[in-house]
């Protein structure tokens, strides 16, 4: 009998956790933190036989270095990309624990312990234990980004990690050609709606770009580091128009043509990379928008970064353009923004007279793609996580005849 007990993620999107037992191994999928909250999982044991992350998003990966400071001296299993990203974000999360006055959850050397403990994996490669195994594939999200498939006493586990099935500019779609499959943990971010025709949406990006910036604007975009901040640049740099980037989204793209299987198209990224134009330093800030141009830049919720910087010296321009680009999360400056027009952050409280778009260029997939992977997989079941819509999901795939569920936070399913 295989136990599979979530620890965090379920009918929220943060703080993900799923320890599975299959009575001979034990083992942690993803150890994650609520970003906005900063609530984490229900602490596993550490009696583990291995940790594996499906992707460096924090939320999926944000306290694994807390369960080497706690004491686990196992391996976490990673994508080499996914550990170089990792790196970045979780120094820069050291950072800003150490900025809140809060007692820090790791400190660098539990991420040094945590960067010697890590054995790689790589989509469609293997991990043998005991009696069973792990294998990585591709989930098309972002760089380095996998679905973990456990096989143990004749049961195959998939878990889609944070998963798109269509390509975009920087990934290929994920990998969908599974076979007899037990459970399906599968995310549900979208769960609940269909995403906008992806040409149509980087057609309006490019008009937005060219309006604001032939018109003697500056157009800011608020863009996540990892993943959204390269996806833009693949998009924006053929139009020739001055790009900026500032903020982690450059090391994230340094890393990830360090690794030139994790993108669809290496030379391209290289290209539009080179492009960019890189803001090294906050003096550059004032200058550069003195003329216009594109500004890529975090955070992409506006919680602080450079963008906050931007957005003080060009809010009372019309000819400027702020456009958001991800889904914002409720609590967040970038919500607060859409929802009242107002952008309040630190000392300053300012209703923007700059143009305000909202474009969602999710790396996530929709309902329709849900539906067509889970009839295409026909898994024995279904657990919906990674969602705040789950409930009205778990239904309709029921009147399709799937068996789903969506589970709370702490509960545990027996598969026999
Ligand atoms: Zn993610
Ligand atoms: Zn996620």
């Amino acid at each position: 009998m295989i136990e599979i007990r979530f620890l965090g993620g379920c009918r929220e999107v943060g703080k993900m956790g799923i320890l599975i037992d299959t009575g001979t191994e034990k083992f942690l999928w993803e150890y994650g933190v609520n970003v906005q909250t900063n609530e984490r999982p229900i602490q596993p044991s550490l009696n583990l036989d291995g940790v594996f992350v499906s992707h460096a998003h924090l939320d999926h990966s944000g306290m694994l270095p807390q369960l080497y400071r706690l004491g686990y001296e196992g391996s976490l299993y990673s994508d080499p990309t996914t550990l170089d990203l990792l790196s970045i974000l979780l120094r820069d999360s050291i950072k800003i624990q150490k900025r809140s006055g809060e007692p820090l959850d790791f400190m660098l050397g539990d991420v040094k312990k945590l960067e010697r403990s890590t054995r790689f994996l790589r989509p469609n490669e293997k991990e043998d234990f005991t009696t069973s195994s792990v294998s990585f594939h591709n989930a098309g999200h972002i760089p380095g980004s996998v679905m973990p498939l456990l096989e143990s006493g004749g049961k195959r586990i998939l878990f889609t990690g944070d998963v798109k099935f269509t390509d975009t500019q920087l990934m290929k779609g994920a990998q969908t050609n599974f076979k007899d499959i037990d459970v399906l943990i599968s995310e549900s971010t979208y769960s609940y709606t269909n995403h906008p025709d992806r040409k149509s949406l980087e057609d309006s990006l490019k008009k937005i770009v060219q309006e604001t910036v032939y018109g003697g604007g500056i157009c800011v975009i608020p863009a996540f580091a990892v993943g959204r901040t390269q996806e833009l640049l693949l998009i924006l740099h053929e139009l020739g128009i001055p790009i900026y980037v500032d903020g982690m989204g450059i090391r994230a793209a340094e890393a990830m043509l360090r690794h030139p299987k994790s993108v669809k198209d290496h030379k391209k990224l290289e290209k539009a990379f080179s492009y960019a134009r890189k803001v090294r330093n906050a003096r550059e800030r004032d200058r550069i928008i003195e003329s216009p141009c594109v500004i890529l830049t975090t955070a992409g919720m506006l919680n602080g970064g450079p963008v906050v910087h931007y957005i003080s010296r060009l809010y009372e321009r019309p000819d400027c353009s702020l456009v958001l680009t991800g889904f914002q999360v409720p609590g967040t400056t970038g919500r607060a923004l859409l929802d009242t027009g107002k952008f309040t952050n630190g000392e300053i409280d300012v209703r923007p007279k700059m143009r305000m778009e909202f474009l969602d260029f999710s790396a996530h997939t929709d309902h329709d793609h849900l539906i067509e992977f889970y009839k295409k997989v026909r898994p024995k079941k279904i657990l919906l996580i990674h969602g705040e819509k789950t409930e009205g999901f778990v239904k309709e795939l029921q009147k399709l005849g799937f068996d789903a569920q969506a589970p709370k936070n702490g509960e545990t399913f027996r598969i026999s």
